[in-house]
């Protein structure tokens, strides 16, 4: 990230907010006024630090150590958890401002914040009345715990998510459980991994659970370095995992359940917010480009102008759809009925997707607009590592397996074109 840090900028206007302040909806004055105080620290510190060590983080593939210590600093890891714990609580559209105003200064940084915060959402979702998670939340609180996740697997299964083929190992009180080919981001900087097996070595591919296991209770063998084009702070290395662990610390929720009740919104939404934030800062040299233009020759109209007014317009359509899955998820949430519903498996799924297309789309235009100042590394208009970062989000669960997926529905699903649904 070039020393033009958008931190500033941030602070003087909420153009490139999901959220402009004061929008948290019924709640009280306080709330509302904590909230506007933790943004402000986000913007104000955390984000400089991201922005600083950004360049770095890419150039050596390696996790944003800095930029994470200002989010434990912060108590940032344990947001999500509810207060009864000592968490904050966030909702959802608070976390998703936080991983876009991160994005915007190190796309890193922002996804390996969003993947921690949808492990997260798996523990406050579904296993609040379990002592053990009860517990180990507390823990995500006090130490500031770090949640990497292990859904991916060798043996043909890919991004599948609902499919394993390992199987937990029970033996009386403790299980061990073992799992090859899985693809772990900052696998080795995590505390604890989430992981998805099946029920029993014996259970059918799709009879899956999720375990908690720490770090003290497995051992990760490195098998493929994360040498990528972009993204490459995530250090989302390839590994064996293999652990034993309590079996109380397997969540008791299926594995089906959480994917469909929560893990579908909170992934599809923190994703698609730390993509926004990369194409809002693209968006952004993007003007700062037309502007410098602008005071170069008075009194003409840059030829940038008239595709940043278009590309302002991508903009806000792609944050139109964020605002509208995180609104879609908090009339569902509760409703386990309407969480499974067809309709609301092809929305979260096209919001994945159509994110993803809008970040590459809106980032290309930018570079049209920036030119070959855009396509210089050296130049604070450069767009290079947005557009690299960019291109995990299609790939990111494939979107051709995600339409596959979405498109195995169809036969028997009817849409409602009512714009209030
Ligand atoms: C930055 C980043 C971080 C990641 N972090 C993690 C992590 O922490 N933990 C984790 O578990 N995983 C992680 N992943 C891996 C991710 O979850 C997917 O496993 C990975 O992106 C591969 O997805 P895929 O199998 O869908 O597609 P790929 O392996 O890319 O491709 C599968 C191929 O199958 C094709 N295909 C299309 N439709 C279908 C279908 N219906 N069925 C089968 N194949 C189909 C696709 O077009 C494609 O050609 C990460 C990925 C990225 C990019």
């Amino acid at each position: 990230m070039s020393k033009r840090s958008t931190v500033g900028r941030l602070a003087e206007t909420d153009a490139l907010t999901l959220f402009p302040e004061g929008m948290a909806k019924g709640n009280s004055k306080a709330a509302r006024h904590a909230e506007r105080v933790l943004l402000q620290t986000v913007r104000s510190e955390i984000c400089k630090v991201a922005a600083a060590h950004a360049a770095h983080v890419d150039e050596d593939a390696r996790f944003p150590v800095e930029a994470f210590a200002a989010l434990k600093k912060a108590g940032l890891l344990g947001i999500m958890v509810p207060s009864e714990l000592g968490g904050m609580e966030a909702p959802i559209r608070v976390i998703a401002e936080i991983c876009s105003l991160l994005a915007q200064n190190c796309s890193s940084t922002g996804m390996c914040y969003a993947m921690h915060q949808i492990k997260a959402s798996s523990l406050v979702m579904h296993a609040m009345d379990d002592e053990w998670h009860r517990g180990f939340m507390r823990r995500m609180v006090a130490e500031q715990l770090l949640l990497g996740s292990a859904t991916t697997e060798g043996g043909g299964v890919g991004g599948d998510l609902r499919t394993s083929n390992c199987g937990i190992d029970a033996q009386g009180s403790v299980f061990a459980l073992r799992k090859e080919g899985c693809l772990i981001s900052y696998g080795i900087q995590a505390d604890a991994i989430l992981i998805t097996a099946r029920r029993t070595p014996e259970s059918p591919p799709s009879d899956q659970v999720m375990a908690v296991m720490t770090r003290d209770q497995y051992t990760l063998e490195l098998t493929q370095v994360w040498n990528t084009l972009g993204m490459r702070g995530t250090c989302s290395n390839n590994f064996t995992f293999e652990g034993a662990a309590p079996v109380e610390q397997v969540i008791p929720a299926s594995f089906a359940d959480i994917a469909a009740q929560s893990m579908l919104a909170y992934a599809h939404i923190l994703w698609a917010a730390t993509w926004y934030g990369i194409a809002a800062n693209a968006v952004y040299r993007a003007e700062t480009f037309v502007h410098a233009e602008a005071r170069r020759r008075p009194g003409t109209v840059p030829p940038g102008a008239m595709r940043l007014a278009e590309l302002l317009n991508s903009l806000q359509q792609f944050r139109a759809l964020i605002l509208a899955s995180i609104d879609r998820y908090e009339r569902a949430k509760g409703d386990p009925d309407e969480l499974s519903s067809i309709s609301f498996v092809v929305a979260l799924n096209g919001t994945k997707v159509s994110a993803s297309e809008a970040a590459c789309d809106i980032i290309q235009h930018a570079f049209l607009i920036c030119g070959i100042h855009g396509y210089r590394n050296d130049s604070p208009h450069s767009l290079g590592r947005h557009l690299r970062d960019a291109m995990s989000s299609r790939i990111m669960i494939n979107n051709d397996r995600i339409l596959g997926n979405v498109s195995n529905l169809l036969s028997v699903y009817k849409h409602n074109p009512s714009l209030a649904a």
